[in-house]
């Protein structure tokens, strides 16, 4: 199965991690549409949050600290989160992530 984020989390592409941990991973935006724009990702594959289920609660939960992490990191006052879920709801790459944006 290809995906582009699979091979960021697998070193596969070359990106610059801004925040790693035992199970995400957090990178800049290829296109920032705000002065800060992370997307952080969970290293395993879930394509969106519509496939994610009760055995990802706990990676879920994880998932909002480790944003929390990457915006105490880099200092920020405030930030948005945003996630888009599936096609209609302009996700573009299926594997579920959530966008950091701030400044
Ligand atoms: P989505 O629309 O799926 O919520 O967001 C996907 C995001 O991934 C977009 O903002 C897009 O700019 C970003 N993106 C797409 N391909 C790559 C890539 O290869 N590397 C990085 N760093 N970002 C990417
Ligand atoms: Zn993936």
């Amino acid at each position: 199965m290809a995906c582009i984020f699979c091979d960021i989390v697998s070193k596969k592409t070359e990106t610059e991690i801004v925040m790693e941990d035992e199970d995400f991973v957090a990178f800049y935006d290829i296109h920032p549409k705000a002065p800060v724009h992370v997307l952080v990702i969970p290293k395993k594959h879930i394509a969106s949050l519509q496939h994610a289920t009760k055995n990802d609660t706990e990676l879920l939960g994880k998932f909002l600290l480790a944003a929390q992490k990457v915006a105490q990191e880099k200092q920020l006052q405030g930030y948005k989160l945003q996630m888009n879920v599936g096609k209609e709801g302009g996700q573009e790459i299926d594997h579920i992530h959530v966008h950091l944006l701030a400044g």
